[in-house]
């Protein structure tokens, strides 16, 4: 077979591939065939266009896909390297200046005291608001007077920042929920028991129910740690109120939040409750607006407990 045979055959091998992607018919390839050499310059140069012309249809988008990619890294880049600190920095508005307490747990500047040892003035029953609280106060700590019932402030609340100190008497006596038992209502919703109570009560070596122990919120939350000081010694709570929002029509808009230290150990971690805090059944909603604080008298037989140095920061 001479040179010239073979580069037939090759090109004639390349024109039927080319002629598939035409859609030509037996009879076209065969024309295309027979006049070949008048049509085509060279076979080789041929088929090198039908290689490219193949690649740029299939391989195109990739191109312009990569050179777009690159564009936008140039762009990005070029904000980046423009960038100055200043574009990050907001200046308004300025936090308001608080006085910190002098020691850990002294009321800050803009503390409103709710007990600072002196009297009850801020308290009302919580039975009949018209009359005034009826605790006992000595020596700069008042203490529990169970016949009298829960107390509650006169001001009314939505969110807040609180502290509190709390003692269980040294002599205490009974256990598990009758052992020191008494409580802060983050927010009272009514007499009696009614709203969102953090439990207070004796919790060290005081087995009892874990979502009813210190540190609790009653019935929904487990505390994070144990952190409880021995019977005779004050115990302090910090805690972060958030109020649910409620719709017009009374439907729950929000929850409430409660984040809660237990002699500076966090207990309740932005916990998010199910609605007020029952003894029996299950918690629901009820809406409210702004509401008081609240004191627990427990009817339980086990002496009386104190309380100190109580203030509060609103956060509206
Ligand atoms: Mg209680």
């Amino acid at each position: 077979m001479s040179d010239n045979a073979i580069s037939t055959v090759h090109y004639a091998g390349e024109r039927l591939f080319f002629s598939r992607r035409l859609n030509v018919n037996q009879s076209q390839r065969a024309r295309l065939l027979l006049h070949s050499d008048a049509i085509v310059p060279r076979p080789e140069i041929q088929l090198l266009r039908c290689m490219l012309l193949d690649i740029m249809r299939t391989q195109m988008w990739k191109f312009f896909a990569f050179v777009i990619l690159v564009a936008m890294a140039v762009s990005l880049y070029a904000q980046q390297s423009t960038a100055k600190p200043e574009d990050t920095e907001v200046w308004h508005p300025e936090p308001k200046v608080v006085t910190p307490g002098a020691t850990c747990g002294a009321p800050p500047s803009d503390a409103i005291i709710l007990f600072g040892g002196k009297n009850l003035d801020e308290w009302v029953s919580a039975q009949n608001r018209s009359a005034p609280a009826k605790w006992i106060v000595a020596n700069s700590v008042v203490t529990v007077n169970k016949a009298a019932g829960n107390i509650e402030t006169k001001r009314t609340f939505r969110n807040y920042q609180f502290h509190m100190e709390w003692r269980i008497p040294e002599n205490i006596t009974g256990s598990g929920q009758l052992r020191g038992n008494s409580g802060l209502f983050l927010a009272s919703t009514g007499p009696e028991d009614a709203g969102y109570e953090l439990q207070v009560l004796d919790s060290y070596n005081n087995k009892t129910y874990v979502n009813g122990m210190a540190g609790s919120l009653y019935k929904q939350s487990i505390p994070l740690a144990n952190p409880m000081r021995k019977p005779g010694e004050w115990q302090a709570y910090d805690a972060v109120w958030t109020a649910p929002v409620f719709n017009a029509d009374g439907s729950l808009k929000s929850p409430a939040y409660a984040t809660v230290f237990l002699n500076g150990v966090l207990v309740d971690n932005h916990f998010e409750l199910k609605g007020e805090t029952l003894y029996i059944g299950q918690p629901f909603y009820k809406k409210f607006d702004r509401a008081p604080i609240k004191l627990q008298a427990h009817d339980d037989p086990s002496p009386p407990i104190s309380f100190r140095n109580i203030w509060v920061r609103e956060l509206n």
